[in-house]
């Protein structure tokens, strides 16, 4: 952007704008604090096993806290179909909000989801999951972080740029607060088709990620995609004594071993031909700090090769993450004619994950022993997302960061995916995308015990405000 200095002399409103969103910030926040506190308090799990009613709920709560805001044309909650049969069930409801642009300013959209994900076992948590308790600087609470903080962050910051603008400013702005995204985002590419009207936007702000640690932003550029599979290894008709035939002909287990050991070379990286890699620079992270995350036993090794980030962020891992074959209370001296596993992997950004499946599939057989039969099924495919940062959006994000934070963003990748993303690019491809969040390291989203950092919180909270004032004041050509 290139700011100029009006004739007269005077100097530009810009920073002054920027005093007061601090200020404004600031001093709404204990009201903002209170305001996700009531969100938090609603158990909205988006899982079939749990009562709708919660998320019914939560979507009333949030519609509220929006229509309260006074700037939008359009406050409504709406929910789409899951999948294209005549009967099919209805998806998890929704809150979606739109103020038209004026003046030649852009559309932003912000999304966030108003869902959270199960408890798990309340005795694993140090205060009660629904009851939002503040100890030290977080805040905890199932959903405190994943991503009721995220829904609070866009109302947060539009309420404090309509306190300094006044509700008439120029921007546009769309609202989508999901109620589905920890249950698999069923109906979000039919949500899309049908609201493109309310939610084309110029660039997307997808509030779901996290940060580097407490004192640094960042935006998330890459996110890895998803394949998983069930493959079936057999080699016998039927079982056989081990003690008659073993030697002679080959069990299911040696087969499905020998198979799957091709998988990986001997230093762990992933050995399937067609696999791709994505070229990510990644910030500074040492065996150390991944031998304290993870809880890497002394003396084993890390494995793969390239920075221990790109590693995560920018190759494609493969794990088995389950074996179906008789258990050891049960086994006996048996050639075991079948085994089933479960296959899943990381896409790299960069590949499809209709790519990375066929690749995965060709490996597996063309590298299977004695002819053995495989067969698959069972698949869920997830896209992988690598953002374009050349555009304006990414640059007034970046300098909102910096503004709030006082230091300049870091992008990260994220190991997992986030499926929605790519169905978001799918139905705007020309709006550009950019992934924040109110999380840092110990947030523990999903988990026990998980919480928002106040701090992060108020910083993100405030670059977001300073992001949305920005495009407010961004001229056509600019
Ligand atoms: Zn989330």
């Amino acid at each position: 952007m290139t700011e100029s200095l009006p004739a007269d002399g005077a100097t530009t409103d810009l920073p002054t704008t920027s005093d007061a969103l601090r200020g404004a910030v600031e001093a709404a926040f204990p009201a903002t604090i209170a305001d996700l506190t009531r969100l938090v308090k609603i158990p909205s799990v988006s899982w079939a096993a749990f009562d709708a009613a919660h998320v019914e709920a939560s979507a009333e709560a949030v519609a509220e806290l929006v229509r309260g805001l006074g700037v939008f044309d359009l406050v409504e909650i709406r929910r789409a179909a899951i999948g294209d049969e005549a009967d099919a069930p209805m998806g998890k409801p929704a809150v979606v909000a739109r103020r038209a642009a004026r003046n030649g300013r852009p559309t932003v959209l912000l999304y966030a989801h108003h869902d959270v994900q199960p408890p798990g076992d309340d005795t694993d948590w140090e205060s009660t999951p629904f009851e939002p308790t503040l100890r030290g600087d977080r805040l905890y609470g199932r959903g405190a972080a994943d991503d009721k903080a995220g829904v609070m962050a866009h109302i947060g910051a539009i309420r404090a740029i309509t306190e300094v603008l006044g509700a008439d400013f120029d921007l546009g702005i769309a609202l989508f607060i999901e109620g589905e995204e920890e249950s698999g985002s069923l109906s979000f590419a039919n949500f899309l088709r049908e609201n493109r009207d309310v939610l084309e936007a110029d660039a997307i702000v997808v509030a779901d990620s996290g940060n580097w640690d407490l004192e640094t932003p960042s935006l998330t550029v890459a996110l890895r995609g998803a394949v998983a599979f069930r493959l079936r290894v057999s080699t016998l008709a039927h079982a056989s004594h081990s003690g008659m035939f073993g030697g002679a002909v080959p069990d299911a287990m040696l087969a499905a071993i020998q198979l799957l050991a091709t998988l990986h070379d001997a230093d762990g990286s992933v050995a399937v031909e067609g696999l791709t890699s994505a070229d990510l620079e990644t910030p500074a992270y040492d065996e150390a700090q991944l031998r304290a995350e993870t809880g890497l036993l002394d003396g084993v090794t890390p494995i793969g090769t390239g920075t221990i980030l790109s590693r995560i962020w920018a190759q494609p891992s493969i794990t088995i993450t389950g074996i179906d074959a008789p258990t050891v209370a049960n086994a006996s001296n048996t050639l075991v004619p079948s085994v089933a596993v479960r296959l899943s992997a990381r896409v790299a950004p960069g590949q499809t994950d209709v790519d990375a499946l066929a690749a995965i599939r060709s490996h597996l057989e063309q590298h299977v022993p004695f002819g053995a039969k495989l067969e698959f099924d069972a698949f869920e495919l997830g896209q992988p997302f690598l953002v374009d940062t050349s555009g304006w959006a990414v640059a007034e994000s970046n300098a909102a960061m910096e503004e709030a934070w006082g230091k300049a963003p870091v992008e990260i990748g994220v190991g997992g995916s986030i499926p929605f993303i790519a169905e978001l690019v799918a139905e705007f491809p020309s709006a550009q995308i950019l992934v924040t969040g109110v999380e840092d390291p110990d947030s523990r989203a999903h988990s026990p015990n998980e919480s928002l950092h106040l701090g992060v919180f108020q910083r993100a909270l405030l670059a977001e405000a300073l992001f949305l004032a920005r495009l407010d004041a961004r001229s056509e050509d600019s």
